[in-house]
Formats: structure tokens, C-alpha cells, sequence
């Protein structure tokens, strides 16, 4: 059986170890300095030091990931979400090194990772897109003639930007050079790249994306849908499946232009492709993430697919575990517990957790990458725990999770819980029709908040 290194941390770590023990795989922990106990480090068959205390000298680094590949003998990697997950020098090295990576190839990484060419993909195989220009911007002009064609307001991207930045939305032309100069500059700053495209912007969209597995060889089959509209700043913080009020045409649409998307390019191992959809029933392709998602245990709890373990099947045999779409069960939901206290603009709260009451119940999971006495350390990812609930429906979906917000105590950080309660309590996300937009949290609640 494959050994598997795990180049992460947190309760992604923690996930993926407990797959490799439900499939008999061996699980090899990494860790920095300040986690030398934490939860990964102790759950893991074995661990190996990465020395250091900051990301790039630990879990961003490729050279000391490597070394303790070949130092703990392993077979494969698991890149988990974030850090190197979608970086295709890591996924090249890996292969180079005579091991195993747990995720698409280089090739793949490199293609959708470009948003230009990823677009174009989108574009052949007839998904919805909207209105844009599949090439990089040579300057302000363009921004302007694409206006003029379109009309506003429009949106400039960095072709390879992420985490939501080196965006700017252009709603009067008088703005069209400055965005143009300011993204350029932003992309070339934060991504290395100035390369920018432009697309029209859809207002108030809802965020809904879609779960893939692919066995390499151009079979995709979607797995479910997730909304994850309840953002801020980019950044999810609840998420649910299946996707609520989505009628069956623009399932479908969405489902099969997600399978059509990864087909085209012989995507292997789980990925997701996100999509925007405006009220008035505009979709439009967004990206595709090539790795697993932080939401993703929505989908097992109403798909019944173990997405870890449909990683490493397809990693070390090459196929895929289900032939089609399964039919939801029920409703789940997901609660991102960060410590970053909502009151003070989500500041991120790090240090110790000196009590931390679980909750649990019928449908309730505890994804955790921390214990009562554990640290949020400061260097890494605020996130530390999902709460994910499933019911036979939305409505009980939405009771069971609010029961379950309420009994989880953490004494110590704050965290986001007080403005997630505020969320599932708000009427505009109990009623699925009217359903909220990616900007409803922060022009709609924060303002009471
Ligand atoms: P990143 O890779 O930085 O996350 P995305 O392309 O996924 O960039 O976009 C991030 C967010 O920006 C989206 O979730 C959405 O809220 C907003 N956005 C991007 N493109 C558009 C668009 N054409 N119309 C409206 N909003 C958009």
C-alpha cells in the first residue's frame, strides 16, 4: 500500500489522515516547529520535521517537502488545500521525484491556473460564459472598445491572480486607463505577471460551483453542486449542497459544462469549477480550483462519496469509483470556524484555546485541526474547524446546524460564529428563493453588525 506524505497542515491534515487510515494507508505528517504537537502531527502514523516556523520555510517550501518525502520514504503526496496545492512546480517536482501526486498534472495545473486559457476552454466547450476578451489585454484601449461593445460595468482580472485580488470593476469609462494601469500593477506585484484580461461584471450574483473527479483519460463525472454565496471579501464562510433553488435545466447546464470543462483536459483526481449566476439567470464560468476544496464535506454528506478516498483510488488505480451523478440525499451545510473576531473588521484572533466544547447530534461533523489546550498559531490559516451538518432538507439542515452553532463553546480566540449566527438567522438565507448574493454580507449585514 502506498505510504502518503501529507504536505499540509490543520484540519485538512487531520482529514486526509483519517482516510489513509479507513484505506490502510500509511500517513506521514510534516510539520514546522510550533507543530510539533499539534493534532496532525500526533494523529499521523508518522511524522517528520519541516524546520522552521514560517510557511515558506515549511509548508510552502518544495525542497524541504521533498526531503522528508525521501527521508520518510514515501510513495505519494497529498497536497490538501492552499499552500503548494495548486502550484504545478511542486506537482512537476513530486512526479520528477518518482512519486505519486495526489491531484492533476502539471499540465493541467499550469493550463486552468491561467484564467485566460482556462476561459478559452470554458469557451470551446460551449459552457456558459460571459461576454470577455480570451487574451490578454495589450492596454487601455481594449478595456474601452470592450466597454463600448458590451456596456458597462465590466470587471479587469489578472489572468493569474487568486484569493480574490488584482480585481477592479469598471462601472464608468472615465475609470477604464486607471483600472487598467492599477490591475496591471497589482497582478505584476502580488502574481509576478501583469497579464490581464476583461469580462463583463454580473451584479449580485450567487456563487455556485460544482465537485469533479477525473480519471486522466477525459471521463469526468460531476459530483454534486454547493452554493457558497455567504462570502466576504472573497472569502466563503458558509457553504451548503446541494445548491438551493437551482431549477433542473441550469443543474444540468452547469453540471455537464463542468464535466465537458475538466474532460477537455484530461483532468484526474477531484477539482472544482465555480460558476456565477445572476437574478436574472445569467451563468457565467468563473475558474476552476484543481485541488479539494475546503467545503467539500457538503458533498459527502449528500452525495455518500468519500472524496479523500476517491483521490487515492484514482491516484493509484486510475478509476474512477462512480460511473454517474449521484442524486442528492438531504441538505448539508458548512460552518468555516475561523478565529478572526467579525467586530473588529474580522482581525485574526490567534492563541490558545483554553476549553473547546464540541458539538454533536444527529448529522453533525466536527472537521477539526485542534483540541481544547491547542494554538490558532499566527503564522498560518485562521480557519481551524468545520462544522458540518446534514438533514433531510434545507429547513432541518438550518435547524440542526443553528443547534449545533449554539452548543460549540471556544473559549479563547473569538471567532466568526457571532456573524455566521447572524447569517443562518437572517430570512433572506432561511428563505432559499429569496437566497442571498456574494456581496450580501458585506452591504446587507455588516452594516448591522
Ligand atoms: P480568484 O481566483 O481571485 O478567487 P475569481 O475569478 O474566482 O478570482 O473571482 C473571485 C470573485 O470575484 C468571485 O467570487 C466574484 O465574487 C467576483 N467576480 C469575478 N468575476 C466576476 C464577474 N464577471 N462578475 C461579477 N463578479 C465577479
Amino acid at each position: 500500500m502506498p505510504r502518503i506524505l501529507i504536505a499540509n497542515r490543520g484540519e485538512i491534515a487531520v482529514r486526509i489522515i483519517r482516510a489513509c487510515a479507513q484505506t490502510g494507508h500509511t500517513s506521514i505528517a510534516v510539520y514546522a516547529d510550533q507543530d510539533i504537537e499539534a493534532m496532525h502531527t500526533q494523529l499521523a502514523d508518522e511524522a517528520h520535521a519541516l524546520p522552521g516556523t514560517s510557511a515558506a520555510d515549511t509548508y510552502l517550501s518544495i525542497d524541504a517537502l521533498l526531503a522528508a518525502a525521501r527521508a520518510s520514504d514515501a510513495d505519494a503526496v497529498h497536497p490538501g488545500y492552499g499552500f503548494l496545492s495548486e502550484n504545478a512546480e511542486f506537482a512537476a517536482a513530486v512526479k520528477d521525484a518518482g512519486l505519486i501526486w495526489i491531484g492533476p498534472t502539471a499540465t493541467t495545473i499550469r493550463a486552468l491556473g491561467d484564467k485566460v486559457t482556462a476561459r478559452r476552454i470554458a469557451e470551446k466547450v460551449g459552457a456558459p460564459l460571459a461576454p470577455g476578451i480570451d487574451r490578454p489585454l495589450a492596454g487601455a484601449a481594449e478595456v474601452e472598445e470592450f466597454a463600448a461593445a458590451h456596456g458597462l460595468p465590466i470587471i479587469i482580472k489578472a489572468a493569474h491572480g487568486g484569493g480574490g485580488r488584482g480585481m477592479k470593476i469598471v462601472r464608468d469609462l472615465a475609470e477604464a486607463a486607471e483600472a487598467f494601469d492599477s490591475a496591471t500593477r497589482e497582478a505584476l506585484e502580488a502574481f509576478g505577471r501583469p497579464e490581464c484580461f476583461v469580462e463583463k461584471y454580473l451584479e449580485r450574483p450567487r456563487h455556485v460551483e460544482v465537485q469533479i473527479l477525473g480519471d486522466g483519460h477525459g471521463r469526468t463525472v460531476a459530483v454534486g453542486d454547493r452554493d457558497c454565496s455567504a462570502q466576504r471579501r472573497n472569502q466563503k464562510l458558509i457553504e451548503e449542497a446541494p445548491a438551493p433553488n437551482l431549477g433542473h435545466d441550469q443543474r444540468e447546464r452547469l453540471h455537464r459544462a463542468a464535466e465537458d470543462i475538466c474532460a477537455a483536459v484530461d483532468y484526474r483526481g477531484a477539482g472544482t469549477v465555480e460558476f456565477l449566476l445572476a437574478a436574472d439567470g445569467t451563468m457565467t464560468f468563473l475558474e476552476v480550483n484543481t485541488r479539494l476544496q475546503v467545503e467539500h464535506p457538503v458533498t459527502e454528506a449528500v452525495s455518500g462519496v468519500d472524496l479523500v478516498a476517491e483521490q487515492f483510488r484514482i491516484a493509484f488505480d486510475g478509476e474512477l469509483g462512480l460511473a454517474a451523478t449521484p442524486e442528492p440525499r438531504g441538505h448539508a451545510i458548512e460552518l468555516r470556524i475561523n478565529a478572526e473576531d467579525p467586530g473588529r473588521g474580522f482581525l485574526p484572533t490567534p492563541g490558545r484555546i483554553e476549553a473547546l466544547t464540541v458539538p454533536g447530534g444527529p448529522g453533525v461533523r466536527w472537521d477539526a485541526g485542534v483540541r481544547s489546550g491547542d494554538t490558532v498559531q499566527a503564522a498560518f490559516d485562521s480557519l481551524f474547524a468545520k462544522l458540518i451538518v446534514h438533514g433531510p432538507d434545507r429547513a432541518t439542515a438550518i435547524a440542526r446546524t443553528l443547534t449545533a452553532a449554539r452548543e460549540l463553546q471556544v473559549s479563547g480566540p473569538a471567532t466568526v460564529l457571532p456573524c455566521t449566527l447572524e447569517i443562518l438567522t437572517d430570512p433572506a438565507f432561511a428563505s432559499a428563493d429569496l437566497g442571498i448574493h456574494t456581496q450580501w454580507i458585506e452591504s446587507e449585514l455588516m452594516p448591522r453588525f
